[in-house]
């Protein structure tokens, strides 16, 4: 796994969405990236400051039973 090729594996990683939350069942487990084609982010907060304000809106949890 040393080229840049994509595509071959199963779990496809959208290289303009890079994300670690590797709990959600979107993330590219073993790559730091989404594997939607698409999310969408949101706030939680009025007046949003810093980076912790904002959610990830597409987060699905990883279900695992
Ligand atoms: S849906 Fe959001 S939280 Fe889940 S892997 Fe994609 S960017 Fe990360």
């Amino acid at each position: 796994m040393k080229d840049s090729s994509c595509c071959s594996t199963s779990t496809h990683a959208n290289k303009c969405i890079e994300c670690t939350v590797t709990q959600c069942k979107h993330h590219a487990q073993g790559q730091n990236y989404c594997s939607l084609d698409k999310i969408q982010v949101g706030t939680h907060e009025k007046n949003p400051t810093v980076p912790s304000c904002t959610d990830c809106n597409s987060f699905a949890p990883k279900q695992t039973t």
